[in-house]
């Protein structure tokens, strides 16, 4: 997807990152990382804060691919926002560089956009890398508390066959929410249970 973020490949704007890892977001501890920026509207957002194209928490990509290779108490790396997609080079960046020294971690990343609309060379090169896309906007009036999804209207597609031992936690598991701190605060993570409320969220309502 083209956007102001195009052509950036060595730092990546977020809205959040959960380094000590969640069992909240996929199987097994996950590293999470929350984009700041997303072209979305979808009624409803509970991530209204990582919506604005504004500098939040810059961070090199580097910098995030050896703090997560570092991690031997991680699983893998879930992508909220946020949308990924308009940092898909910077993320295709990370996933290579924790690729080559960590094979055994997993990617997943939630979208706001469907997988057919992901078709520009930076969208494919970060699909290439990604074990489970969960994709669509969020759809209030579809809310499910069906597994990884915030509505029904998403898809939890396998991109390749390292998460399928764990598809039906996937598609159809028990949500799980955890609050850990954040800067001088906490924040929730996880499948929101409804509407954002006092507590934030970071997407994946379609995400966090
Ligand atoms: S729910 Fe997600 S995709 Fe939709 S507007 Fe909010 S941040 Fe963007």
């Amino acid at each position: 997807m083209e956007s102001i973020y195009s052509g950036i490949s060595d730092v990546v704007n977020l809205w959040a990152v959960c380094r000590g890892g969640t069992r909240a977001l996929g199987p097994g501890n996950r590293y999470v990382l929350w984009t700041q920026g997303c072209l979305h509207r979808c009624p409803g957002c509970v991530s209204p804060e990582s919506r604005p194209f504004v500098p939040r928490l810059i961070l090199s990509v580097d910098e995030i691919a050896r703090d997560i290779i570092s991690r031997e108490d991680i699983d893998g790396v879930t992508v909220s926002g946020g949308e990924a997609f308009l940092q898909s080079e910077a993320l295709t960046a990370l996933f290579s560089a924790v690729k080559r020294e960590r094979p055994d971690l997993s990617n997943i990343i939630f979208s706001g956009y469907t997988i057919e609309e992901l078709t520009g060379e930076d969208d494919k090169a970060l699909l290439s890398l990604t074990d489970v896309l969960i994709d669509g906007p969020f759809v209030e009036s579809l809310r499910t508390s069906d597994g990884l999804r915030g509505s029904s209207n998403q898809r939890v597609i396998f991109l390749t066959p390292r998460l399928l031992p764990h598809k039906e936690e996937l598609l159809s598991g028990e949500q799980l929410r955890e609050t850990i701190p954040l800067g001088n605060g906490t924040i929730t993570i996880g499948i929101p249970e409804k509407k954002a409320q006092s507590d934030h969220f970071p997407h994946n309502t379609k995400r966090v």
